[in-house]
């Protein structure tokens, strides 16, 4: 008898038996099953012959969904890697694989396309006997002459026009399945492209070199340097051959100038995956992708499990970016689940970044990718200069000194803009009472509450807890609050007083919610509406300004001191793709950074030798302090309401894997943030110098864990090569 192995959304680490009705399914197909007294909606992940349980008492499945499978043979692969590398429920992969709307039951068929078409009397009624209807007249006569797009034929002669001629019977609507429809590959062209200049040139080509095979690539080019293009030229014998490409971009890269490069360049239509999208418009474009309809498929983490028909392949940009990692649920990370599968496709992958991640780096150092080069900014651009400001016993308004002040103005009076990085959102990072000390706290987290003084809120940026602004201190009833530090509404205040001639445009996690909010935001700056840039992360990133000639980094020390080892290199990357920013056309540009430690030899090393060089001698202390990339690590996260039942379980869980060979542990210790949301958080870092050892006792480990006491008490998690800490 045959015992279908299925996939459920259930957080247990094992498939569920259930036998067939009248048909199989096929593998990888999803049908319905009673679960308890629940429903749910699984895939059939394998058909075997034995069950561990009764067969007598296995349940029938309800009824099957998919005639056809929705995972083939390589995505299940994915899926079975990412559950045994993470340790995570395998259901719940599979879950995280498929788009929302498929989980919920939807057909993953595309829907079928609407035409209009003339009927028999259309096709015998004379053109003259509509003349005057000229819009119902040009619409028949465009039918005549073949079927018409129901979109398009809105869009071109109006709704009222085709209503008139269906209520005559002289035009109808047809229904046609999408794969009897033209698709991208007869579309294609090729846009008049620059000359790959002789790095480029050689980069391409070492691509093209290897396109019918797995081969990974680190396209290691400074910032500017034509990456993208690149990518363009590299995509164009793929497309030509019919095969797709999918390309991975950080959130906030994925913005409409992305897309329009891509498909301008080949004019074809390009499938985009984010997450401001509805369930449907992403089923669309995964319907659409596994038929082979779409040549480009371009998003975010998430695209990475996006099915293609024939793929050719992959790229993932600005490699190192952290929205790559997932930070919840399933912790993979989207870049190295792109190395698995361009290995399972057999396909190239290339991996682009100005600051390639440290992992990346060593693995092109050590030949196991193929390391790509590009030292020159394409076409005219200069790369910007990177300087020091010294602000040790310098007044400072608003957060700048006097000197960065003066040189803004000489920017701006140019006609150039200028961008200022600040971390911190808010108008400050935390409101002091000025006769005794006391400062607001998050009750829930222990940390300074934000003042934002445009919502006339205090807000607690862990666990986004918020009051009103208090009148009074708590502790001494003082009304002599005063706001302590910067943050980035109080900069644009400061700015607009100082600046009234030039306009100034703050872009945070604030004034950016929502993706079409931050696209508008993003072309209003390139339509020099704005001479002066205020932003957090959200303008390092990837953005082609190219009339900012000036970049000032106003305070970034808090990371020079961090305890999380990977500090330096995230602190780097940031600076380096600020600096990127600026110059990126023909006047040349400047980065500035201020700071009260001008000498630490981070900001020297990086500023006078670049990210490469800093990055090679980070990666020598890394090897020195026995860190990843050369050691591995896992994280064991616990948290509860008392500190001592997390520690506790911490405890148990580490006196167990004490045994296991060639693992170390620390801890129990408390998270950077001890405590967050009222939780008490504790971690027990695992380490080895060999993968395969820690992925050997996590998976003996993860079988005991559901039956330690206080299971039900603590929330844990594991996170497989952690970022975070
Ligand atoms: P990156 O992706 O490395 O940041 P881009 O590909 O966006 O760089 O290139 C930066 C700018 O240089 C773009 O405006 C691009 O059109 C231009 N560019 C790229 N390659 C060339 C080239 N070979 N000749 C002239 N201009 C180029
Ligand atoms: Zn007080
Ligand atoms: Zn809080």
């Amino acid at each position: 008898m045959s015992i279908l192995r299925i996939a459920l959304p259930i957080p247990k680490r094992q498939l569920f038996d259930y036998l067939a009705v009248d048909v199989m399914p096929k593998i990888g197909a999803r049908v319905r099953v009673s679960f308890g007294p629940r429903k749910l909606i699984g895939v059939v992940w394998e058909i075997g012959q034995e069950s561990a349980w009764e067969v007598g008492k296995l349940k029938a499945i309800q009824d099957i969904i998919d005639d056809e499978p929705i995972f083939d043979e390589t995505q299940r692969k994915l899926c079975t890697w990412l559950a045994q590398y993470y340790k995570h429920p395998i259901g719940d992969v599979v879950q995280s694989a498929m788009p929302v709307a498929l989980r919920k039951g939807e057909s993953s068929l595309p829907k079928p396309i609407e035409f209009y078409s003339a009927t028999a009397l259309g096709k015998k009624t004379e053109l003259t006997s509509l003349s005057r209807a000229p819009k119902q007249q040009a619409l028949l006569s465009e039918l005549l002459a073949g079927d018409c797009l129901k979109a398009k034929v809105k869009e071109q002669f109006g709704a009222a026009a085709s209503k008139a001629l269906i209520d005559k019977g002289i035009i109808e609507v047809l229904e046609k399945q999408p794969s009897s429809i033209s698709t991208w590959q007869q579309s294609l062209i090729i846009q008049d492209k620059p000359n790959a200049n002789v790095e480029q040139a050689l980069a391409i080509s070492s691509i093209e070199a290897k396109l019918s095979e797995y081969a990974c690539f680190l396209l290691d080019g400074i910032t500017g340097s034509g990456k993208t293009e690149v990518y363009l030229q590299a995509i164009e014998p793929i497309l030509q051959q019919g095969k797709q490409v999918l390309i991975l971009v950080p959130e906030i890269g994925l913005t409409p100038q992305t897309v329009h490069r891509f498909r301008y360049r080949f004019g074809i239509d390009v499938g985009v995956l984010h997450s401001g999208l509805t369930n449907n418009e992403r089923l669309l474009v995964w319907q659409k992708s596994a038929k082979g309809q779409l040549g480009i498929v371009i998003g975010t983490r998430s695209a990475i499990f996006t099915p293609m028909l024939n793929p050719g392949l992959l790229i993932v940009d600005e490699e190192h970016d952290a929205s790559y990692k997932q930070q919840d649920g399933l912790r993979y990370h989207a870049r190295d689940l792109a190395v698995v599968r361009a290995h399972a496709e057999q396909v190239p992958l290339i991996l682009g970044s100005a600051t390639p991640a440290l992992e990346t780096l060593n693995n092109a150092l050590t030949g196991k990718y193929h390391h790509l080069t590009l030292h020159q900014r394409a076409g005219n651009a200069s790369v910007a200069s990177q300087q020091v400001f010294d602000i040790r016993q310098q007044p400072l308004k608003f957060g700048i000194a006097q000197g960065m002040l003066d040189r803004m103005k000489q920017h701006l009076q140019q006609g150039s803009q200028v961008m200022l990085f600040i971390n911190r959102r808010g108008y400050a990072p935390a409101l002091v009472c000025h006769q005794c000390g006391f400062v607001e706290q998050c009750t829930r987290c222990d940390k300074p509450f934000t003042l934002h003084n445009q919502l006339y809120k205090l807000q607690c940026h862990h666990c986004g807890n918020a009051k009103s602004i208090p009148s009074s201190c708590q502790q001494c009833h003082s009304t002599e609050l005063t706001a302590m530090g910067v943050g980035t509404e109080q900069l644009e205040q400061g700015l607009t007083a100082y600046f009234p001639e030039f306009s100034n445009i703050r872009i945070d996690s604030d004034s950016a919610r929502g993706k079409s909010k931050l696209d508008k935001m993003l072309s209003s700056i390139n339509n020099n509406e704005h001479q002066i840039l205020i932003g957090t992360q959200i303008l390092s990133k990837g953005h082609h300004f190219p009339n900012v000639t000036m970049v000032l980094i106003m305070d970034v020390d808090g990371a020079l001191f961090s305890a999380d080892y990977r500090a330096a290199e995230n602190l780097a990357q940031l600076i380096t793709q600020l600096a990127g920013r600026a110059g990126r056309a023909e006047k040349p540009g400047e980065m500035w950074l201020q700071t009260h430690d001008p000498g630490h030899p981070l900001l020297q090393d990086l500023i006078n030798n670049g990210y490469a060089h800093f990055a090679k001698y980070a990666l020598l202390e890394r090897q020195h302090g026995n860190l990843p990339p050369f050691t591995y690590q896992a994280l064991f996260k616990a948290q509860a309401l008392s500190a001592q039942d997390a520690h506790s379980f911490c405890k148990m869980w580490r006196s167990s894997l004490i045994k296991r060979q060639g693992v170390s542990c620390i801890g129990p210790i408390p998270a950077l943030m001890e405590k967050r949301q009222g939780q008490y958080r504790m971690q027990l870092l695992l380490q080895s110098n060999q993968r395969s050892s820690l992925q050997r006792a996590l998976g003996q480990q993860l079988n005991q864990i559901e039956t330690l006491y206080l299971a039900n008490k603590v929330r844990w998690s594991l996170d497989i090569d952690p970022q975070d800490f």
